[in-house]
């Protein structure tokens, strides 16, 4: 039987309220996605190879198949008007076999070049966007040279599937760099100049099929173990350098063709300069403090992005901060909830994971306050007095 689904997999009506729409990957981001989604009147469809996901208990269905499970793929878009993602590391012939029914927004161009930091980078540099020197690795020979050429310290990556610094190693000496390329077992990899950055910004925009673009304030991001730990906004980088990372998102987008969010991350060097370092087409952990503290959150953002609605307003209505919850916490116990939320302008997020492991992300907690210093140093404490 053929679905009506795909009749219209090419028009740029809006998809209105009362609509399902498809999301691949089921994690937190899913999850405050499907939040959004289902508060506008949405209904949601969620596929992923787990159960009783984050995202899943909050989906009308939960598909629990493989990625590269075509049929299943193709059942799942059968029943949706429009599919987005909230985990990028899908492969290619799966998004094709959804993109046969539904469009998939962003589509699998954009996912292509995201997927892979040597197209990524390639793509940036190709395109005239500031990026730190880097040269494709195979072997160590093609490592050598890529040492002297760009210098040392280096990063050497892995070129797919990396996430919160894994698969990554810095080099401050050639030697090492035989055993780490041996880690990657052949994969491909990249070696790029270190930054010494003086902060680590991110700028999330949206972007409708017919162009229209808003970025949120810029988010300051500080890492813990190369994870996320603490983002606060505005990002205290002055007016200047923040339109300039606004203005470098909205090209990207633009360049990209992106129906939907996309993520970029950007260093700002000690002498002031932006450079980008990775794009994500999709919501971000940086962005996690618009729920509380924009007119829109990202994820509504998002919802109205694919589903070519007006964008909402992504201003802040007060500087905000926000903190990561990583299954550490748990360490000696449930962490003491009510301890946190002593300070009435804290928020607490907890994505429905059943198991905390030692750097999973499980939750978040958000603080708003007069100043940004107010709203970070509320959201540390309020941490702090978890356990
Ligand atoms: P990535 O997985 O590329 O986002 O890297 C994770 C983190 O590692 C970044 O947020 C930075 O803190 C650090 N990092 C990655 N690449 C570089 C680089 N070329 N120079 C300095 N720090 C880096």
């Amino acid at each position: 039987m053929i679905s009506t689904a795909n009749l219209d997999s090419n028009s740029t009506a809006p998809i209105l309220p009362g609509a399902t729409i498809g999301v691949l990957g089921s994690g937190q981001l899913g999850r405050m996605f499907a939040i959004a989604a289902r508060e506008l009147g949405y209904r949601i469809h969620i596929y992923s190879p787990d159960n009783d996901s984050p995202a899943g208990q909050i989906g009308d269905v939960e598909f629990s198949h493989r990625y590269d499970d075509l049929e299943r793929l193709r059942e799942f878009a059968r029943g949706v008007r429009v599919v987005t993602f909230e985990f990028e590391n899908v492969p290619a012939a799966s998004t094709s076999a959804v993109a046969e029914w539904v469009p998939v927004r962003p589509d699998g161009r954009v996912l292509h070049i995201t997927q892979n930091r040597l197209r990524e980078k390639s793509f940036l540099a190709d395109n005239g966007f500031p990026v730190t020197p880097f040269r494709r690795v195979k072997s160590w020979e093609d490592l050598s040279e890529a040492m002297r050429d760009i210098g040392l310290p280096g990063v050497l990556k892995t070129a797919d599937f990396g996430y919160d610094g894994k698969g990554q190693v810095k080099l401050t000496e050639a030697d090492p760099g035989r055993a780490a390329l041996e880690t990657f077992q052949g994969a491909d990899a990249i070696y790029e100049g270190f930054v010494d950055f003086a902060k680590e910004i991110s700028v999330v925009g949206a972007r409708t099929f017919r162009g229209d673009f808003k970025a949120f304030p810029v988010f300051e991001n500080t890492h813990s173990r190369h994870i996320l730990d603490v983002t606060f906004a505005p990002a205290a980088i002055g007016e200047v350098l923040a339109r300039e990372a606004t203005e470098l998102a909205a090209q990207i987008l633009e360049k990209l063709n992106v129906v939907g969010l996309l993520t970029v991350e950007m260093f700002v060097t000690r002498d002031g300069r932006l450079l980008v370092n990775e794009l994500a087409p999709r919501t971000h952990n940086s962005g996690h403090l618009t729920i509380d503290a924009c007119v829109t959150s990202q994820f509504e953002q998002q919802v109205r992005a694919v589903c070519g609605l007006p964008l909402g307003s992504a201003e802040l209505k007060q500087p905000a901060a926000m903190a990561n919850l990583l299954g550490d916490l748990w360490g000696s116990g449930e962490p003491d909830w009510a301890a946190a939320l002593e300070d009435p302008f804290v928020k607490l997020h907890l994505y429905g994971k059943s198991e905390p492991r030692v750097g999973r992300k499980m939750g978040h907690l958000t603080a708003v306050g007069q100043t940004v210093e107010e709203a970070a140093e509320r959201v540390r404490a309020a941490r702090d007095r978890l356990s």
